[in-house]
C-alpha cells in the first residue's frame, strides 16, 4: 500500500466486535486474561496483549502501528506530550558520568532539561555549533552518549547538515537523535538522512486543530538500548505514556495532516514573500524564502517543503507588543501549527525565564515574532498584520 492509502488503513490483523470503522477508544486501566499463563506469557513481554495502560492500551496502540507503517521505523513509542517522548529517549539513552553533545539553538524546554534537570543527575551537555563538523566531531568522546538536533530550530531557524553529522555519529557509533516536529514526519524520511532515533511533539501537526497534547519517539532500530529500555523500565517507571482518549483524536489527526499541511506551508511561503516587502518589517526569516541561507539544504532534507512557522524582526521590544496588541484575527498564543495563526514574542515569554545574556548567546533577539501560520486565508491574514503594524492597507 502507497503512503495514502496507509495514512487511513491501518491493518492490525483484528476485526472489531462490532464492524467499528474507526478504532474504539479503550477507556480501561487493566485487561483480563484467559489463563494463568497467558497472563504471565503478556507480563514478560512473549504475547502483545495488553496488561495495564500505563504500558500499553490498543488505542494507542493502534495510533502508534499507525506511524510505524508511515514511517517504517522499527519500533514506535507513543508518550503523552512531547517533552515528555524527548526525556524518555533521553533517559533512556544516558546515565550518570556520560555526556550528550547538542547545539544551545533548541527549545527552551529541551535545553532546561538537559541542563537543569539531566545535569542534576550527572549528565553533562556540551553545547556547541552544529553547523560546524569539527566541532562536532572534537566533543565527542567515549563518554558521549548521543548527537540531538532540531531540525529546523525555533526560533533562530538554523539548518543543519544532517548527513554529514550523521557520518560523524556513525563513526563514533553513537545515535543521532532529531527532534522533527517542525515538518511532519509524513513529509521526508530521516532516516534516510542518517537519523537514528526520531522524537516529536504531536501536539503540533499530527494532533489535528491543537486538540490535545502527544510526543513519539521514532525507532529505527539502530540502538536496541532504547527500545529495552523504554519498553521494560520506563514506561513502567516514568508513567508518561499517552492516554487513549488523545490517541483515538491524533489517528485522526493523522489521517488528514498532509492534507492541513500543505495548505499551511503554502500560505507560509506566500505570507513570507508578502511580508518581506512590507514597511515596518526589517527582516522575514522563513527557510522557504530563496534568499535564506538555509534555503538550498533544508530543500535538498525535507521533500521541497519548509514548515509553517516563520519570524518577523521589527524595530524593537515595544514595537513587536504593540504589533501583537493589535492583531485581531490572529491568536496571541504559544504553540505551533494548530489550525489557527497564532503569535507569540518568545524573548519575552518561551525564553522569559533566561537571562539576558543567556537569551543572546541562544539568538532570540527582543526584536523578533514568532508566526505559526494556519489555514485562514492568506489576504486576511495579511491583511490582520498589515493594519497590526499600523499600516495602511
Ligand atoms: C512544542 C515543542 C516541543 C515540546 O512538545 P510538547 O508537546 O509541548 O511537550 C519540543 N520540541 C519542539 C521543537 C517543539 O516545538
Amino acid at each position: 500500500m502507497e503512503k495514502e492509502t496507509k495514512k487511513v488503513h491501518t491493518n492490525i490483523g483484528k476485526e472489531d466486535s462490532f464492524g467499528g470503522l474507526n478504532m474504539p477508544i479503550y477507556h480501561s486501566a487493566a485487561f483480563g486474561f484467559p489463563s494463568a499463563k497467558a497472563m504471565a506469557d503478556a507480563f514478560v513481554g512473549r504475547s502483545d496483549a495488553p496488561t495495564y495502560s500505563r504500558v500499553a492500551n490498543p488505542t494507542v496502540s493502534f495510533f502508534e502501528e499507525r506511524v510505524k507503517q508511515l514511517s517504517g521505523a522499527k519500533n514506535v513509542f507513543a508518550f503523552n506530550s512531547g517533552m515528555a517522548a524527548i526525556s524518555n529517549a533521553m533517559i533512556a539513552l544516558t546515565a550518570s558520568g556520560k555526556n550528550i553533545v547538542t547545539s544551545a539553538h533548541l527549545f527552551g524546554n529541551t535545553v532546561s532539561l538537559l541542563k537543569n534537570t539531566l545535569g542534576r543527575f550527572g549528565v553533562e551537555t556540551r553545547f556547541v555549533d552544529l553547523l560546524d563538523p569539527e566541532a562536532v566531531t572534537s566533543a565527542i568522546d567515549e563518554n558521549t552518549a548521543f548527537v540531538f538536533l532540531e531540525i529546523i530550530t525555533n526560533p533562530q531557524m538554523e539548518v543543519a547538515d544532517i548527513r554529514s553529522l550523521s557520518a560523524i555519529t556513525r563513526e563514533k557509533k553513537i545515535p543521532l537523535i532529531a527532534d522533527t516536529t517542525i515538518i511532519p514526519f509524513t513529509q521526508f524520511s530521516a532516516s534516510e538522512l542518517g537519523v537514528d532515533i526520531e522524537v516529536l511533539s504531536s501536539t503540533k501537526y499530527i494532533s489535528g486543530s491543537a486538540s490535545s497534547l502527544g510526543g513519539l519517539v521514532i525507532d529505527y532500530g539502530n540502538f536496541p538500548q532504547l527500545y529495552r529500555s523504554l519498553k521494560f523500565e520506563l514506561l513502567y517507571n516514568l508513567g508518561s505514556y499517552m492516554t487513549p482518549q488523545v490517541a483515538f483524536m491524533q489517528t485522526l489527526g493523522l489521517e488528514t495532516v498532509d492534507l492541513r499541511y500543505k495548505v499551511q506551508a503554502d500560505n507560509a511561503l506566500e505570507l513570507a514573500k508578502r511580508l518581506k516587502e512590507t514597511p515596518g518589517i526589517q527582516d522575514v526569516n522563513y527557510v522557504g524564502l530563496e534568499d535564506n541561507p538555509f534555503h538550498e539544504l533544508a530543500k535538498a532534507q525535507f521533500g521541497g517543503t519548509f514548515g509553517a512557522m516563520l519570524t518577523i524582526d521589527l524595530e524593537d521590544k515595544q514595537k513587536c507588543y504593540e504589533f501583537i496588541d493589535h492583531l485581531q484575527l490572529i491568536s496571541r498564543a504559544t504553540n505551533l501549527f494548530d489550525s489557527k495563526s497564532l503569535a507569540i514574542h518568545p524573548a519575552s515569554t518561551i525564553f522569559g525565564a533566561f537571562a539576558g545574556s543567556q537569551r543572546r548567546a541562544m539568538n532570540v533577539r527582543d526584536n523578533t515574532i514568532r508566526l505559526s501560520i494556519g489555514m485562514e486565508s492568506v489576504n486576511d491574514l495579511y491583511e490582520d498584520i498589515v493594519q497590526a503594524l499600523g499600516n495602511n492597507i
